[in-house]
């Protein structure tokens, strides 16, 4: 999930709309952007994923 706006040159920023980071500002194009965002490690979906884990391995250890 990325929010894109558009600057009056006609550049673009980026910016993850789950740790609300931006990834880059200024990129000439939307290939560019496509780039950036797959290369974007989030804080967020990575504290998330580790979250779930340790729950089900809490679940687990309580059986
Ligand atoms: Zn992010």
């Amino acid at each position: 999930m990325y929010s894109r706006t558009q600057n009056e040159n006609g550049t673009y920023n980026t910016r993850c709309l789950d740790c609300f980071m931006t990834i880059a500002s200024c990129v000439e194009s939307s290939k560019e952007l496509d780039q950036l965002e797959a290369h974007h490690i989030c804080p967020e979906k990575a504290l998330c994923h580790l979250f779930e884990q340790e729950q089900q391995h809490a679940a687990h250890a309580h059986k």
